[in-house]
């Protein structure tokens, strides 16, 4: 009997410590990256700060955030796009951070008042060889010549990622020439847009197509693939373009993040921020994932981001790139670019 009572005592006393102590980070993400764990783990393992993670669609834990209102759990959202992270500034869902980590780590054209990039992707042309020459297509606008009739493949034009790229050529060219430009893209077209990123590599590949845009990420892991027709036939086949280089560099997009602005966990969701923003979390987007590190400093071992090289990114405000995204959307439905 004694030594049940104090078995009984001993496991309220440590339940309830536990709980009273436990320290959590909410964390709503839309990363779907197998590799992210592995961070999750190492800061746990660093700060005894657990991660509880909700994954969903961008839109969706944005919108779930906002119907929670004052009772969210969520400390921070996370997700893959500047136009989302735009949404949640003009939705009011994030709250400002002064960190003097994040401040002198995140350079300023990869941050606004309320959040944070922590990775880069970078858009570039991929083109194939037996088809073209890197000459042929130096920058997006070359996209839109007529000698590349019924030669691209495309993502849809909608596509998030293509928005973005649409909406950069918007604050940089303006939206008349913009709209002239995607109307030769759709032209050039080889079928209607489809698929994702690693489908138009693959087109591009096979000869389907000639050229097509993608996310530097997909084209690294193709490049990794553990599949080795699909190493090899990426490696015979592909050739790569840095677009604009001699004008304002490639367009890149980036993944980030922000405080939720109704927080609970307001001290150790920025400590969570932080180390993302550390040299260990940033070595690891670029070696696990092929994300370009965000912290520009960062050293990093990757194969498949070496051999595609140095290259010059766009360096605009991606707040600014964001603000033309209704444009952007409403030239391509202009245009048919859809
Ligand atoms: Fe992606």
């Amino acid at each position: 009997m004694f030594k049940l009572l104090t078995g009984a005592l001993a496991a309220a006393c440590c339940v309830a410590s536990a709980t009273a102590q436990e320290a959590v980070v909410n964390l709503y993400s839309a990363r779907h990256y197998q590799t992210d764990e592995a961070l999750y783990a190492n800061f746990t393992r660093q700060t005894g700060i657990r991660i509880n993670r909700i994954e969903g669609k961008a839109n969706e834990l944005l919108e779930r955030i906002r119907n929670e209102g004052a009772n969210s759990p969520a400390d921070i959202f996370l997700t893959v796009d500047a136009a989302t992270l735009a949404v949640a500034d003009s939705w009011g869902i994030l709250a400002p951070v002064q960190s003097t980590v994040l401040e002198t780590r995140i350079p300023a054209h990869l941050r606004s008042a309320n959040w944070f990039a922590f990775t880069t992707r970078a858009r570039m042309i991929v083109y194939n060889k037996r088809k073209l020459q890197a000459g042929d297509v130096p920058t997006y606008e070359s996209l839109a010549d007529a000698k590349l009739k019924g030669r691209i493949c495309s993502i849809p034009g909608g596509h998030i990622y293509n928005l973005l790229l649409v909406a950069s050529q918007v604050a940089h060219n303006g939206e008349a020439a913009t709209e002239t430009w995607a109307r030769g893209v759709a032209a050039n077209l080889a079928h209607p847009p489809r698929g994702g990123d690693t489908d138009q590599i693959k087109s591009v590949a096979t000869g389907e197509c000639a050229v097509a845009v993608s996310n530097s990420y997909y084209l690294a892991r193709l490049m990794g693939s553990e599949k080795v027709e699909e190493r090899n036939l990426v490696k015979q086949r592909i050739g790569i373009v840095w677009p604009n280089q001699d004008g304002h560099g490639a367009h890149i997009n980036v993944s980030g993040g922000g405080l939720v602005k109704t927080a609970k966990n307001r001290a150790a969701a920025i400590r969570f921020l932080e180390y993302l923003a550390s040299d260990e979390a940033q070595r690891h987007f670029a070696e696990a994932n092929n994300e370009y590190p965000a912290v520009p400093t960062v050293k990093f071992a990757n194969e498949e981001l070496t051999a595609m090289g140095a290259f010059k990114a766009d360096r605009i405000a991606l707040p600014a790139i964001a603000q033309e995204l209704a444009k952007a959307q409403k030239l391509l439905d202009r245009a048919g670019y859809r």
